[in-house]
């Protein structure tokens, strides 16, 4: 895989922002007056009325770090032995994020990863970034190599009529005044990842082959770990646990057991990626390695995206019981394909993508999320807490799954620098009281809507809602209703 960053560069957090990003401006003096008076008023009613919400300051980029929260630094910070250590679980997207965020911070952790190295599973598929095209600036990465960007997102029929455009291509041959407000960034999975572990330099920095097993309490208020190592048990400690280990996450069935099992979202993806190469012949402009188009007959729908500047990501969907799923993804890749080309006899250069892809680029599997977790299941769990899928599991159908992963790595980094500055208050008050609470609160409210946004995706994009003539994504207009 090709470099994906310029990796030499160290950071450290900006003194002037206190690595937020955003700096706080004074609440203007009308703003002040209006809520010491409504606070005035409901002091009269002994409180029996409803007291006002604090206004928030309204917050701007802060100007020194251009809104990272970071500025280079000759060497990464020496970890700070106030700070808790900071056991990670999972070296996924959100978990390596999160070792980054904290490395930046000074503050210790370990980051413990199942499998035995990066390539060990194929991890092959493709990752849109939205609200986290502008969040990895927090985690030192301001330019991807491997990042493609697209201009033009495009619905077709089967038949390959368009019933709906937006982007940038768009927006600059039309009068539409509504441009959009930032560019989505296309990368694989695995280049991503590749990224943010180049932000730790030390090739040591991961624990590879280490799965958890399980943790409990200690008296001292720590938490003793139990790993398999090769077969071996390991015990290790920490201050802190965050289970970043995904859907399947093993540190959220420890804390809360069976409450909320995996719920099957009624559909089956099949995915594969195809070299722009072994399409050399079929002349398209869908082909261009800038443009996304999607494709749907009410049931059937399949997504296209770049996945390098050389080669295409599809993603085929369509209702399935979950039996017939399972059983379609265990008969192997080739299987999967054919059921793919059965399904898409469609418009050029469809069938010529999947014909052309190879049954090794192919995986496909039945989609699950949870019910959503509520905060009181987490609270008498002590330093404990969860993120990404382990948290908020979604369907892929709205590409949001690692980009609040990468949100909730970087705010729960940022809330442990403030929360833990004083090693005495978090000593006494234990973290839960001094990071996990608001961190939590924050975190789940926010991935919340995006978690039914992405359950309600998987049943319209398989019905012929998806084919209203409109130049705008697919669902938007559900959520205006
Ligand atoms: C096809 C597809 C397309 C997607 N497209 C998008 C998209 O466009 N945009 C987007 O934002 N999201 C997308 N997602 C979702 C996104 O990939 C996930 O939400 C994201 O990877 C979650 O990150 P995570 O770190 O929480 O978990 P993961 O990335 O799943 O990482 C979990 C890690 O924990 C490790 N682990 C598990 N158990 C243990 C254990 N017991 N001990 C130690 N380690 C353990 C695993 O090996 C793994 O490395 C897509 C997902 C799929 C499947």
């Amino acid at each position: 895989m090709k470099e994906a960053v310029h990796k030499d560069n160290n950071w450290t957090i900006c003194e002037e922002c206190q690595g937020r990003g955003k700096k706080s401006r004074r609440l203007n003096k009308k703003v002040r007056l209006d809520y010491q008076n409504a606070l005035e008023q409901f002091e009269k009613t002994n409180g029996e009325g409803i007291a006002p919400l604090k206004p928030k300051a309204p917050l701007y980029n802060c100007l020194k770090c251009s809104g990272s929260g970071l500025i280079p630094a000759e060497n990464a910070p020496a970890p700070n032995p106030d700070y808790p250590h900071v056991a990670i679980i999972g070296g996924g997207i959100g978990g390596v994020a999160l070792a980054v965020a904290c490395l930046h911070r000074g503050i210790p952790f370990t980051l413990y990863e199942r499998d035995n190295h990066f390539e060990a599973r194929s991890q092959g598929y493709g990752l849109t970034l939205q609200q986290a095209s502008k969040a990895i600036e927090g985690f030192g990465i301001f330019s991807l190599n491997e990042g493609v960007v697209s201009t033009r997102h495009l619905v077709h029929t089967p038949e390959g009529k368009v019933v709906g455009e937006w982007g940038v291509r768009k927006w600059i041959h039309s009068d539409e005044r509504t441009a959009p407000k930032r560019s989505n960034i296309h990368i694989a999975r695995q280049s991503l990842r590749l990224a943010l572990l180049e932000q730790l330099g030390d090739n040591n920095a991961v624990k590879w082959g280490h799965q958890l097993l399980d943790f409990k309490q200690s008296e001292d208020k720590t938490i003793d770990l139990r790993f398999e190592v090769n077969g071996e048990i390991k015990n290790t400690k920490a201050d802190l646990v965050v289970g970043a280990d995904g859907i399947r996450s093993v540190v959220r069935t420890l804390l809360i057991g069976e409450k909320t099992p995996l719920r099957y979202l009624g559909c089956i993806v099949i995915l594969g990626i195809c070299p722009l190469s072994a399409l050399e012949d079929v002349e398209s402009e869908l082909l261009d390695s800038a443009t996304v188009f999607q494709t749907a007959n009410g049931n059937e729908r399949i997504y296209m995206m770049p996945f390098t500047s050389d080669s295409i990501m599809w993603q085929l969907s369509f209702p399935m019981s979950e039996e017939e799923a399972k059983t379609l993804s265990s008969l192997g890749t080739q299987a999967l394909k054919e059921e793919a080309l059965k399904r898409t006899q469609w418009h050029s250069p469809i069938p010529q993508i999947i014909q052309a892809t190879n049954t090794e680029q192919i995986s496909g599997y039945p989609v699950y999320d949870r019910e959503l977790l509520q905060q009181e299941l987490l609270e008498n769990n002590g330093p404990i807490t969860l993120i990404g899928d382990a948290a908020h599991p979604m369907s892929p159908f709205k590409g949001q799954g690692a980009n609040q992963a990468l949100l909730d790595a970087l705010t729960l980094a940022r809330g442990i620098y403030k929360g833990c500055k004083s090693k005495d208050f978090w000593k006494e008050n234990g973290l839960r009281k001094s990071v996990l609470t608001e961190f939590e609160s924050e975190m789940l409210e926010r991935s919340a809507v995006k978690v039914k946004d992405s359950a309600a995706a998987a049943d319209f994009l398989h019905s012929e809602i998806v084919l209203f003539e409109a130049d705008h994504p697919r669902g938007s207009c559900l959520k205006n209703k």
